[in-house]
């Protein structure tokens, strides 16, 4: 089993599944549980479907029991590898209610990886290693059809472009990206994508309902750190990308019209994009399509070369969900 588990966290691409647990009044009323566990086995998960258990196999299950902190200690070192220069994507997917946000965000009383990470790695570089330097960016990027917005920014209603660098390097940049620089725990603190979001919300879409406008964009938390030693002049440089997608679920098609429905197309086409570029990736193919979307074109340097990437799928364990939980899982197999 240890020996397994070194493999894996070798491998380049993890896919994990967090089930989330009943709320109380579900639990309350005649929902049922479809989701089962294996106690000898924590990659593997059941789901009972129309009378049949399917099963599926990830490289880690988390049970509705696990804490924030639980999870959190399986990314760490995930997290950290972007200290030596590593950059590294994780991925909330799942469908609306599945518990991305509580994953990446989570609640005040109880952060989420966000939070978490940006501790970790602010605590780990100021734990003073000889002659190194560090700087510790943050921006923040919501993807909304096909368009950037920054949300860090003073003003929301400004589209942001993705450039290739005019070096020659094929490194890509966002120009008017803000980035703000983590100086002290306090800092950390400031880093509320919900609030600054949801002025974005009001703004922008008209919206009153916060929730309802982040189900269909992606959120992006992208946390930079760069080293500099001073008497070596050796550099190094990794990125975070924290990823709450927007929810995988399928609109139904005869009720979506105008912009629900672009709304449909836009996730529909990054989500199944995002699964192409891991395939890719995943089989070695020499062609990988990162430009079918805004997300997988923006995240390219972060998904290719030596990267490293996690998928968290998110799962209801309601028997109303359950064939978007079967469609997770089986995005999940495809991506692993
Ligand atoms: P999503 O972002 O996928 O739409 P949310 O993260 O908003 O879903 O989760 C839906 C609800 O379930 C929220 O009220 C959230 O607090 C709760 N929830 C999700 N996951 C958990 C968990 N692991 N433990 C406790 N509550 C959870
Ligand atoms: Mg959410």
């Amino acid at each position: 089993k240890c020996h397994n588990e070194l493999v894996r966290l070798k491998g380049n691409i993890r896919v994990f599944c967090r089930v989330r647990p009943m709320c109380q009044e579900e639990a309350e009323s005649d929902s049922k549980n479809m989701v089962t566990f294996d106690p000898d086995d924590d990659a593997v998960l059941y789901l009972s479907n129309k009378g049949k258990l399917m099963t599926f196999e990830l490289d880690k299950v988390f049970p509705p029991q696990a804490t924030q902190e639980e999870v959190f200690q399986e990314v760490q070192s995930l997290v950290t590898s972007c200290i030596d220069g590593y950059n590294v994507c994780i991925f909330a997917y799942g469908q609306t209610g599945s518990g991305k946000t509580y994953t990446m965000e989570g609640i005040p009383e109880d952060p989420g990886i966000n939070q978490r990470a940006l501790r970790l790695l602010f605590s780990e570089v100021s734990e003073k290693k000889p002659d190194w330097d560090y700087n510790i960016t943050v921006s923040m990027v919501e993807i909304y059809n096909e368009t950037l917005r920054n949300l860090l920014g003073d003003n929301p209603s400004e589209k942001l472009d993705i450039k290739m660098c005019p070096d020659g390097s094929g490194q890509l940049y966002v120009p008017g990206l803000t980035e703000f620089t983590v100086e002290s725990v306090e800092d950390i603190n400031k880093v509320r994508p919900a609030i600054v979001s949801s002025v974005i919300c009001i703004f922008l879409f008209s919206c009153t309902n916060l929730n309802e406008h982040s189900s269909r964009s992606h959120a992006l938390l992208i946390i930079t750190v760069v080293g500099f030693n001073s008497s070596t002049g050796h550099r190094t440089s990794g990125k975070l990308n924290l990823v709450d997608l927007a929810g995988s679920e399928r609109i139904a098609k005869s009720g979506a019209e105008g912009s629900r429905l672009r709304e449909a197309q836009c996730i529909n086409k990054s989500l199944s994009a995002l699964g192409d570029v891991i395939n890719a990736l995943r089989s070695r193919h020499s062609h990988v399509p990162f430009r079918n979307s805004r997300l997988t074109y923006l995240l390219q340097d972060s998904l290719s070369g030596d990267s490293k990437t996690l998928m968290v799928v998110q799962v209801s364990p309601l028997d109303s969900n359950i064939s978007e939980s079967v469609c997770s899982l089986k995005f999940a197999q495809r991506v692993r």
